[in-house]
């Protein structure tokens, strides 16, 4: 299955996609994990992608669209995927059609006043990517690996603005564009609430094809 998942940046994406890689044995590809990546190295690109994650702004969409092309086209991608934070932009999206076939587009919401403060209290393991907060795990060291979490640079509060916005404006009118494909999820309620109707979703779906 060739999964897209779409909504504003701290809807709960990367937690929903994790589980339905471990379910139905897919790999989840994160735009945002693969450039944290690119930055850890001392280069010119690495600083270019530095500077535009701190600010909250978006990659430009060439360098994206090869970025992700080149992940679609690994073994492990036959069997079908999970597209979480791309596409970003129409001309991503349009890009894409002509990469991989989507079979369906999840789209996550949630209310911006709640984005915020789950953002603001958002920390992320540095080494293995898994995500936490501050109420469940006060110590702020990861379960899985033991190291020191993180608050991402663009997690701090004058940035969560910034990226709605730019989620407004850029990344909104996919919900057009996919509007044939769409299946909209509440993540309002914890992780495993909202993950429930969407596992049942796509094992109708998986049973169809
Ligand atoms: P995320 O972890 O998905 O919130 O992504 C973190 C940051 O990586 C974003 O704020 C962008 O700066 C960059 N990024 C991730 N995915 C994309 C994309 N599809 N297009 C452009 N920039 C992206």
């Amino acid at each position: 299955m060739k999964i897209i998942l779409l909504g504003a940046p701290g809807s709960g994406k990367g937690t929903l996609a994790k589980k339905i890689s471990r379910d139905f044995d897919i790999p989840q590809i994160s735009t945002g994990d693969l450039f944290r990546a690119i930055v850890k190295e001392d280069s010119p690109l690495a600083h270019k992608v530095k500077y535009i994650m701190s600010s909250g702004g978006l990659v430009p969409d060439e360098m994206t669209v090869e970025l992700v092309k080149d992940r679609l086209s690994k073994s492990d991608c036959k069997k079908g995927f999970i597209l979480d934070g791309f596409p970003r932009t129409v001309a991503q999206a349009e890009a894409l059609e002509t990469i991989s076939k989507i079979d369906t587009v999840i789209l996550v919401e949630l209310a911006n006043e709640i984005i915020i403060e789950r953002l603001s209290s958002r920390r992320t393991c540095p080494n293995c990517s898994e995500i936490y907060s501050t109420e469940d795990n006060p110590e702020e060291v990861c379960k899985k690996c033991n190291t020191p979490l993180i608050q991402r640079d663009d997690d701090k509060p004058e940035t969560i603005k910034h990226r709605l916005e730019v989620y407004e404006t850029n990344t909104s009118p996919l919900i057009n564009f996919y509007s044939d494909r769409l299946f909209k999820v509440s993540s309002a309620g914890s992780p495993d609430e909202t993950y429930r109707p969407v596992k049942t979703f796509l094992e109708k779906l998986e049973a169809k094809n």
